[in-house]
């Protein structure tokens, strides 16, 4: 990148000087090195004093070229992934006369250089995402104006370089590092579902973070849920990394399959209790944190001993799933957490290992059928562990806590893109394809719980089906298809029901 001016700032100490960010740009003003007048078209402004808004600091290099201080996640300035900013006062004429004049595109290049991580999905071709008012639909910038690589100028920080063209005056552009998903917007999409008064579907107020509320919901036919009723529970999880976007499109793509009126969505309901609590960090989506809560806390290290002034969220939802466990007539059969990665391809899992080698196996059913339904999930990539750092999280808690029949299961989604089986080219996800393998993850239970048969009988109107035991197994720990394909094969039926024309994936 260009040399750095001698009248511009000191970029100094990138990392030590994290410190001196306390807060978001609000609409910060560059004006030129020794200027002190009004500011003039083309003194660019920048904004981050918006809902999950990210950007702490802005430093001029030289007229085309700025560096920019991601803000630390609130009380723990270890994290700085997340960013989400604008930038406006663009000068569209200046740049129509370069181009014309000198037939070259000008573009002004930002710096984004206080990352806290190295590893990045930027090697492999990321690359951030852009709107602006004429074009409010996000997009990938391309590939080939993105680069990261360590910096002398910057401690040999890595760094992450883009190039972009601002061509119109008039617009303000954002910037982002994934596809945005904000508190507002999942609450006005539980409002919007709940005016639809479905009957099976329930939302409520499980606790209260430091700010705002943890919202859980509860889809199942009513009949489930009278008094005295079994439940087979799937419990799950969203955004307890708050800049892990991509969970939010996830989660909702389940949700919007759960409550549809496909036949398959019919079927779950009637069969098992979905408990869904989509957003377990709202105050660190609604700050733009990357990884922690207003406290600064990863809530996903504190599942074992959560504080209810600390960690109120977390402390509410394990507490309803200690509750859950303890209840007789309950059985929680699925826990899955759904976060996204930074720094692998496709969708995948991580598990627990277990001594008993059968409950190993069995847990290996779940996303092998998954892969089967969704062509971005990868078996491969999946994997079971127990290291000591992750012993705090959700998964590896509650598959300590829960009995064997209770599969745990973190849910990765790459930020970046996945590669189809066969191919090598990387498939960029798109907020679509996000939700797209919420809603495979949600009809994978119906391969789980073999109930795909019982489909075409309610696809047709005609009396409700009474609730069917499960065949009794030689083992009593399998339940459902898992009993007959207990080393992980896949069911022979599923490839029939595959090509089902009623499927719409
Ligand atoms: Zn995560």
């Amino acid at each position: 990148m260009a040399e750095r001016s001698q009248t511009a700032p000191e970029a100094g100490n990138d990392m030590g000087n994290d410190d001196a960010i306390g807060g978001n740009v609000s609409k910060y003003i560059v004006l030129p090195a020794g200027y002190c007048g009004q500011p003039k078209k083309g003194d660019l402004i920048f904004d981050a004093c918006f809902e999950s808004g990210n950007l702490g600091r802005v430093e001029q290099v030289s007229e085309f070229e700025y560096d920019l201080f991601i803000r630390p996640d609130t009380c723990n300035p270890r994290f700085r992934v997340w960013f989400n900013f604008t930038v406006e006062n663009v000068k569209e004429s200046q740049v129509r006369e370069i181009v014309d004049v000198f037939r070259v595109v000008l573009r002004v290049i930002f710096n984004i250089v206080n990352f806290s991580k190295t590893k990045s999905l930027y090697r492999d071709g990321m690359a951030p995402m852009v709107k602006s008012t004429s074009r409010p639909k996000w997009q990938r910038l391309p590939p080939k104006n993105v680069y990261y690589y360590r910096c002398p100028d910057h401690r040999k920080n890595y760094v992450m370089s883009f190039a972009f063209c601002f061509d119109r005056e008039e617009d303000i552009y954002q910037f982002a590092y994934c596809y945005p998903y904000t508190y507002t917007r999942f609450q006005h999409y539980l409002d919007s579902l709940q005016k639809r008064n479905l009957d099976y579907f329930f939302r409520e107020q499980l606790g209260q973070s430091q700010q705002r509320q943890l919202d859980l919901l509860t889809i199942t036919s009513p009949e489930n849920l009278r008094e005295g009723a079994e439940q087979k529970v799937v419990f799950i999880t969203g955004r307890v990394h708050p800049g892990e976007t991509p969970s939010s499109f996830v989660c909702q793509g389940i949700i919007d399959f759960l409550v549809s009126q496909h036949p398959i969505a019919r079927v779950l309901r009637e069969h098992l209790v979905f408990k869904i609590a989509p957003m377990l960090n709202p105050d660190g989506v609604y700050l733009g944190n990357y990884r922690c809560s207003l406290m600064g806390f990863d809530l996903n290290r504190h599942w074992l001993d959560p504080s209810p002034w600390a960690h109120p969220t977390l402390h509410g939802v394990k507490q309803l799933i200690v509750q859950m466990y303890n209840d007789p007539k309950t059985s929680l059969e699925f826990y899955i957490d759904i976060h996204a990665h930074s720094t692998m391809m496709n969708g995948f899992m991580y598990g627990n290992i277990f001594e008993d080698e059968e409950r190993f196996q069995r847990q290996a059913i779940f996303p092998k059928l998954l892969c089967q339904n969704a062509e971005d999930f990868s078996y491969s990539s999946t994997s079971f562990n127990r290291d000591a750092v992750k012993a705090g999280t959700g998964r590896r808690f509650l598959g300590g806590l829960l009995d064997h029949t209770s599969y745990c299961y973190t849910l990765e989604v790459s930020f970046y893109s996945y590669i189809i089986g066969g191919t090598t080219a990387a498939v960029p996800y798109t907020e679509e394809a996000y939700m797209k393998l919420g809603r495979n993850v949600a009809r994978t239970f119906l391969d789980y719980y073999r109930l795909n048969p019982l489909v075409e009988k309610v696809a047709i109107p005609m009396p409700r089906l009474r609730k069917e035991k499960p065949p009794p197994s030689k083992h009593p720990f399998l339940r459902g298809p898992a009993s007959n394909y207990p080393n992980g094969k896949g069911d022979k039926r599923r490839s029939v029901n595959h090509k089902d024309p009623s499927n719409p994936f």
